[in-house]
C-alpha cells in the first residue's frame, strides 16, 4: 500500500512539472506582462515575495481567490517591516476582511500615537490648535465591493507590493508622509463566487467571445454578498457584518481619502469622480467636490501618460450616503469612485478591440498610485479639510432653528433598538430623555424615547438620516433619492426646539444598547399564555413555539385581562398559547414559553382563567388557530435576486426561520404539499408553463398562501390567479419638439429610483396586527400601481393617501400617481389566499416599518377571510 501511494505521489509530481512546462510553453502572454508592465521599474526588497513568485502566476492570468489574496497580504505583513495587518470583520461565509497598513518603519513605531492625533482632527473640541505640518495623511484604498468587478481585487497585491517592498525615493517619500491602508476585498463572498466561476471556465487558449459561458455568470450573479445584497448600498443601513466592521474600522482611522474601485460595461472606458456636479448630496460641502476635482487631475495626468481615455463629472452621482464613495464625503474625507471597463473574464471582445484582464488591473493600479500622488501634494490641505469639515458642521448646527431630533415607538423596543444601533454604529451621540413631552401629536416618555442633538460632529449625517428630501437641483438619480430612517422604521419622531425644551429633556448619553431581554411575568399556568404582537420580534417567539410543536392562536379582536393585579390590554393580533390542548405537559409548555420570551426578547403573560375583563374570552372562535409557516421562496432566472435575498435575510437572520429557495426551473418537479407559504419576488415568471400553473392553482385552492411582491402580481394577473386593475402612469402633454441633446435627461427624469410615500392602513386587519398608528410610510420604486378592489372594501387594508409623497424625487406629472391607489390587495381562491404587495416591504433590509407587515403576511395570511 505504502509503496503504491508513494509511486502515485511521484507520478503526480512528475505530471505536475510536465503540465507546468506545458503552461509555460502555451502561455507566451506571461512574458508580455512582467511586473514592470504594471508598475514603475524599480528595485524591490528581496525578502518580500512579489505577486508572481507567491501565486505561481502573474497577476491577471487567473482570478485570485479570496484565500490567495489574503494569504499574500499576510505574507507582506510577515516579511515587510513597513506593513502590518489586522482583521476587522468576517463575512457571512466567515471569510476575513482585512486591512493591510503600510507606512514607514518610523511611523509604524508610533502608529497608535499617529492615529490618536489624527482622530483629534475630527473632534472640534480638540482640533483647533493642532499642528498638521508633520502629520501623515491617512489613505484608504478599497477594492472590489462588487464581486464581479475583478480588476479591483486583483490590483491590490500589486499596490501592496509596490509600497511594502519598493526601494525607491518616491516610495520612501510616500511612506514618510502617509499611512496607506489597503482593503483588498470589500466583499469576499462575492469575490470568491466570481473567481470560481471565471476560473472554472478559463481555457488555455483564451477565448474573448462574449457568448462564452465564462462571461455569463449564473443567477444571482456575483456582484452581491452572501444574501444577495449590494454591499455598496449598505454603508448607511449597516445590516451586514462586512459593513458594520467596515464602518467601525472607518471611524477607527477617519481617512482623508477613500477610494472605491469598480468596473462598468465592457464597452466603456474609465470613469473617476467627481460625479455630476448637480447630483452631489446637498449635505456635502462644495469644498469636498472641489477637492475631489483637484485629486482627479492626478488621475487625468497619469492616464494621459499612457493614452488611456477617461471621463469625469458625468453619468455618476454622489448623492446616496450608503455608497463607498459618498459616505466618506460626509465624514470630512474625499470619496472617489473609479469605474473601469470590465473584461469580466480573462480576455473579452469590446467595441474598442480586445480587452485583457491585465489591462483593467493595470488601470486600477494607476489610479491607486495617482490617488497617493495627489495625497502627497495635497497632504496639508486634506488634513485641514477633515478638521474644517467637523468644526463647520458644529457651527452649521448652531444656526438651525431647532436643537435636536426626538424619536421613539412606545410599543416596540426592538425597532427602537434597531434604529439606535444604526445611529451608534455611525458614531452619532444619542441621549435618554429625562422628562415627558408631546410634539406634533406624538407623546415621548423616558425609557421609550431618545434625543439626537444636532450640535455634534456628525450633524450632517444626522440631518441626512432624519430629514425629508423634497427639493432637488437635478432630476436624475442613479440610486434612491431619499432614505429618511425613522420613516423606514416607522418610528414617531419630531424636532425639539432650542432653549428650555431641549435643556429640560436631555438625559444621559446612551453608551450601550439595551436590547429587550424578555420575561415571563408569572408562574406556570394550566390555562394559557399571552403575548402581544407589538414587538418586531414577536413572530420569532411565535415561530419558536410552533417549531417546538405547540398549538398557537391569534386574537382577531382585542381584549383585556387582570394580570398580577393590573389591567392589561391585548390588542389585535395578540398570541394565545393554550396549555391543555398541547401534546406535552404543562411543565414542558412553561419551559418552552420561558425560552421563547428570552430568545425573542418579548414579554409573555401566564393567565389562569379564560374569562377576560373585556373583549373576547380565551375559548372564543375569534382566536384563530395558526399553522406553522413552511416557506418556499421562488428564485432563479427571471426573479429579482435583491428582493429574494432580502426575504431570505429577514426570515433567516432576524427570525431564525428556514426558507426553502427553489429555482423556477425546478418547479415542475416539486412536491408543493409540504409548503404553506410561497413568496414570489418581483419577476417575469414566464418560465412557469401551463402544467406549473395548474399545480400552483391546485396548491392554492387547497389552502396555500402566496405573498407576491411588485411585478410578480402582473404575472398572477395575466395567468388569472388574481384580478388587478393596474393603473397606467398618467398622461401629460408631450411637447412636439425638444432638443435631442436633452433626451436622456428628459426620459431619465421619469424614473422613480426610490421615494417614500404615505399610506393609510387598517390596524384591525391581520396584515397590520401590532400596528398602532394608521399611517404607514412605504418605499416606492418604479411606476407599478393598481386601483383598490372596488367590489370588496375588506380587500384593501392599505391605500395610498391624497398627496401621498412624503420624501424623495418624483417627476412633476407623476407626483400624485400613487394617490388613492392600493398598497395591498387580497384575493381568496378556494381555501387559499394571495397577498399582493405592490411595493417591496423589505427594501435593503432596513425597512422594518413595512417588514412587520410582510411577517404578518407569512404568519397570518391564511387566517384572512374576505
Ligand atoms: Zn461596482
Amino acid at each position: 500500500m505504502f509503496n503504491h501511494y508513494y509511486t502515485m505521489n511521484r507520478l503526480l509530481t512528475f505530471a505536475g512539472i510536465f503540465s507546468l512546462f506545458l503552461l509555460f510553453s502555451l502561455a507566451p502572454a506571461r512574458a508580455e506582462r512582467p511586473l514592470s508592465w504594471f508598475l514603475d521599474d524599480i528595485a524591490y526588497d528581496s525578502s518580500v515575495p512579489g505577486p508572481e513568485e507567491f501565486f505561481g502566476f502573474q497577476v491577471g492570468e487567473w482570478h485570485l481567490s479570496h484565500t490567495l489574496l489574503v494569504n499574500y497580504m499576510e505574507k507582506i505583513a510577515e516579511t515587510s517591516p513597513r506593513a502590518t495587518i489586522y482583521e476587522y470583520a468576517r463575512s457571512h461565509e466567515f471569510r476575513p476582511l482585512v486591512h493591510l497598513v503600510i507606512t514607514s518603519e518610523e511611523n509604524h513605531r508610533n502608529l497608535e500615537e499617529i492615529r490618536e492625533r489624527h482622530l483629534m482632527l475630527a473632534d472640534p473640541e480638540q482640533s483647533t490648535g493642532l499642528d498638521i505640518s508633520e502629520m501623515p495623511l491617512i489613505v484608504f484604498l478599497g477594492y472590489g465591493v462588487h464581486g464581479n468587478e475583478p480588476s479591483a481585487h486583483n490590483a491590490a497585491p500589486l499596490v501592496a507590493y509596490y509600497l511594502a517592498a519598493g526601494q525607491d525615493e518616491k516610495v520612501t517619500e510616500i511612506l514618510e508622509n502617509m499611512v496607506v491602508i489597503i482593503d483588498p476585498s470589500l466583499n469576499p463572498d462575492g469575490q470568491d463566487r466570481f473567481a470560481s466561476w471565471v476560473n472554472r471556465h478559463r481555457s488555455m487558449t483564451l477565448n474573448p467571445d462574449p457568448n462564452n459561458r465564462e462571461f455569463r455568470d449564473v443567477w444571482p450573479g456575483s456582484r452581491t454578498n452572501h444574501y444577495w445584497f449590494d454591499l455598496n448600498r449598505d454603508w448607511l443601513p449597516v445590516q451586514h457584518p462586512e459593513s458594520r466592521g467596515r464602518i467601525a474600522a472607518y471611524h477607527h482611522w477617519m481617512p482623508n481619502i477613500n477610494t472605491d474601485h469598480h468596473e462598468f460595461g465592457s464597452n466603456s472606458t474609465f470613469f473617476f469622480q467627481p460625479g455630476e456636479p448637480a447630483r452631489v448630496n446637498p449635505r456635502t460641502p462644495r469644498r469636498t467636490d472641489e477637492l475631489t476635482m483637484d485629486v482627479a487631475k492626478f488621475h487625468a495626468a497619469a492616464f494621459d501618460r499612457i493614452g488611456q481615455t477617461y471621463y469625469t463629472q458625468q453619468g455618476f452621482d454622489d448623492f446616496y450616503y450608503g455608497k463607498g464613495s459618498s459616505y466618506p464625503d460626509v465624514q470630512g474625507s474625499i470619496g472617489i469612485l473609479f469605474e473601469q471597463a470590465s473584461s469580466r473574464g480573462h480576455r473579452r471582445e469590446t467595441i474598442h478591440g480586445i480587452l485583457d484582464f491585465a489591462e483593467t488591473i493595470r488601470n486600477q493600479v494607476i489610479v491607486s498610485l495617482s490617488t497617493i500622488e495627489a495625497g502627497l501634494h495635497m497632504r496639508e490641505t486634506l488634513l485641514d479639510h477633515l478638521r474644517w469639515f467637523f468644526a463647520s458642521a458644529v457651527e452649521e448646527a448652531a444656526r438651525e432653528d431647532f436643537a435636536a431630533y426626538i424619536f421613539g415607538d412606545p410599543n416596540d423596543m426592538s425597532r427602537n433598538m434597531l434604529f439606535i444601533d444604526v445611529l451608534k454604529t455611525h458614531r452619532i451621540q444619542v441621549y435618554d430623555i429625562s422628562g415627558s413631552v408631546n410634539i406634533d401629536g406624538n407623546s415621548y416618555n423616558p425609557g421609550k424615547a431618545w434625543l439626537v442633538p444636532l450640535q455634534q460632529p456628525q450633524y450632517r449625517l444626522i440631518q441626512s438620516i432624519f430629514e425629508k428630501a423634497l427639493w432637488f437641483e437635478d432630476s436624475l438619480f442613479y440610486d434612491v433619492s431619499t432614505w429618511t430612517k425613522p420613516l423606514a422604521m416607522n418610528i414617531p419622531y419630531g424636532k425639539v426646539s432650542s432653549g428650555r425644551q431641549f435643556a429640560g429633556l436631555k438625559g444621559n448619553p446612551v453608551d450601550s444598547l439595551l436590547w429587550p431581554s424578555g420575561a415571563v411575568h408569572g408562574s406556570r399556568s394550566d390555562v394559557a399564555y399571552l403575548f402581544s404582537r407589538d414587538d418586531f420580534y414577536a413572530p420569532k417567539a411565535l415561530y419558536y413555539l410552533q417549531k417546538n410543536g405547540l398549538r398557537t392562536h391569534v386574537a382577531t379582536r382585542p381584549f383585556s385581562m387582570d394580570i398580577n393585579g393590573e389591567i392589561k390590554d391585548f390588542g389585535y393580533g395578540s398570541i394565545m398559547v393554550p396549555v391543555q390542548t398541547q401534546d406535552v405537559d404543562s411543565e414542558k409548555v412553561y419551559a418552552l414559553i420561558q425560552e421563547a420570551a428570552r430568545y425573542a426578547g418579548i414579554h409573555i403573560y401566564p393567565v389562569h382563567t379564560s374569562l377576560v375583563r373585556e373583549g373576547i374570552h380565551l375559548g372564543s372562535g375569534s382566536f384563530m388557530m395558526l399553522r406553522k409557516p413552511e416557506v418556499l421562496l421562488l428564485i432563479g432566472q427571471g426573479t429579482n435576486s435583491r428582493e429574494a435575498g432580502e426575504v431570505w435575510h429577514l426570515l433567516d437572520q432576524h427570525f431564525h426561520m428556514p426558507v426553502t429557495k427553489v429555482e423556477l426551473d425546478h418547479f415542475s418537479a416539486l412536491d408543493l404539499s409540504r409548503y404553506t407559504v410561497m413568496v414570489m419576488p418581483s419577476g417575469s415568471y414566464n418560465s412557469l408553463g401551463e402544467n406549473d400553473q395548474r399545480k400552483l392553482g391546485r396548491w392554492l385552492r387547497e389552502g396555500g398562501t402566496i405573498v407576491a411582491l411588485g411585478s410578480a402580481n402582473r404575472w398572477l394577473h395575466r395567468q388569472e390567479f388574481v384580478k388587478i386593475d393596474f393603473v397606467e402612469t398618467p398622461g401629460f402633454d408631450e411637447p412636439d419638439m425638444l432638443p435631442y441633446s436633452s433626451m436622456q435627461d428628459y426620459r431619465g427624469a421619469r424614473r422613480i429610483s426610490g421615494s417614500i410615500f404615505r399610506t393609510k392602513i387598517d390596524v384591525t386587519h391581520p396584515l397590520f396586527y401590532g400596528y398602532h398608528r394608521d399611517i404607514l410610510p412605504v418605499h416606492v420604486a418604479g411606476t407599478l400601481a393598481a386601483k383598490p378592489d372596488e367590489g370588496n372594501p375588506f380587500a384593501n387594508p392599505m391605500i395610498f393617501t391624497d398627496d401621498a409623497l412624503l420624501s424623495g424625487y418624483v417627476w412633476g406629472p407623476y407626483e400624485n400617481f400613487r394617490d388613492n391607489t392600493a398598497g395591498v390587495l387580497l384575493h381568496r381562491t378556494g381555501r387559499g389566499t394571495i397577498v399582493s404587495l405592490m411595493d417591496n416591504p423589505n427594501f435593503r433590509g432596513f425597512w422594518f416599518g413595512t417588514g412587520s407587515m410582510f411577517m404578518n403576511a407569512i404568519f397570518f395570511g391564511d387566517v384572512i377571510r374576505l
